[in-house]
């Protein structure tokens, strides 16, 4: 970010005893071309996108990490593009600075995936570790899948990448990292959840307790306007389609059925909301942006 550039992209919640920031880490503004969704022709994805007065050529896809406050713990649920993506993106270190709280004070993070927009930011621009002080939790599958050295030997050159990527990312912290799996209370007030079918190990997580619950359901849709209205469809970017679609109604069912708050990686900023159920799919309402309150 240079530095006549105001931070912004702060909003700030309770879920129960939980103090959730949501800190934007910036977008990416994704060319649309045919085969972004398999199941779909790109006239029908660009229809609907301009039925929601959505740019018709360009699908701009948000990132935005959580940062969870309790019990004297600074918790963090994914860590942002780092210096590695788009221009456009990188901001979250700027912006959680800007919402009080020092990178060198996160007890704890918890990775959802591995994909690069979600794992980059655990690295500096020269490589160090962004968060000095946090103890480090990923989904096993997903540290399985990509971690199989014998995965990587098999893979293609281009398949290659986010596997030598990790290999960056978490080369001599590697014996720090705890692995968890779905339904474990992986730091207290934030249990993992199978969310499986964008990549073997994706996690959604339950956060706080009792009614005030906040469901992150990290990437089991991208953006809103196109599949919470069409669960069905298939992004290019999940790994398993078929586990992807059955993930997809399995958790936003559970969120409109119990009138769950949610949080989502890629829904549009504060990235949080409620869902209903609405002909064959669901409706995203997404929350009122306050101050102060
Ligand atoms: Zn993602």
């Amino acid at each position: 970010m240079s530095t006549t550039e105001t931070p912004s992209g702060i909003y700030r919640y309770k879920a129960g005893d939980v103090v959730v920031t949501a800190v934007w880490d910036g977008f990416n503004p994704l060319a649309l071309k045919d085969g972004f969704v398999r199941n779909a022709t790109l006239p029908e994805i660009q229809d609907t996108l301009a039925s929601q007065f959505l740019p018709r050529e360009t699908l701009n896809i948000t990132f935005t990490p959580l940062a969870l406050q309790h019990g004297g713990k600074t918790v963090l649920i994914d860590t942002g593009f780092g210096k590695a993506g788009p221009g456009t993106a990188g901001r979250f270190l700027a912006n959680l600075e800007a919402a009080g709280i020092a990178a060198d004070t996160v007890t704890d993070i918890v990775f959802s995936h591995f994909h690069g927009d979600h794992v980059n930011g655990l690295r500096n621009a020269e490589g160090g570790l962004t968060f000095a002080n946090a103890k480090l939790h990923a989904p096993r599958p997903e540290w399985d899948f990509w971690m199989d050295d014998a995965r990587m030997e098999q893979a293609t050159e281009a398949q290659r990448k986010p596997f030598e990527m990790l290999r960056r990312i978490f080369g001599g912290v590697q014996d720090q990292v705890n692995l968890f799996v779905w339904d474990d209370e992986v730091v207290p007030g934030v249990t993992a959840l199978d969310a499986k079918g964008h990549t073997p190990g994706h996690t959604a997580f339950m956060i706080g307790s009792g009614v005030d619950r906040l469901l992150m359901i990290s990437d089991v849709t991208n953006h809103p306007a196109l599949f919470f209205t069409n669960p069905d469809w298939a992004a290019s970017f999940d790994m398993d389609a078929h586990d992807a679609r059955k993930t997809r109604h399995r958790v936003l069912d559970l969120a409109a059925s119990e009138r769950l708050r949610i949080a989502g990686y890629h829904l549009p900023f504060p990235a949080t909301g409620y869902v209903e159920r609405q002909g064959t799919g669901f409706r995203f309402a997404p929350a009122q942006w306050l101050y102060g309150a």
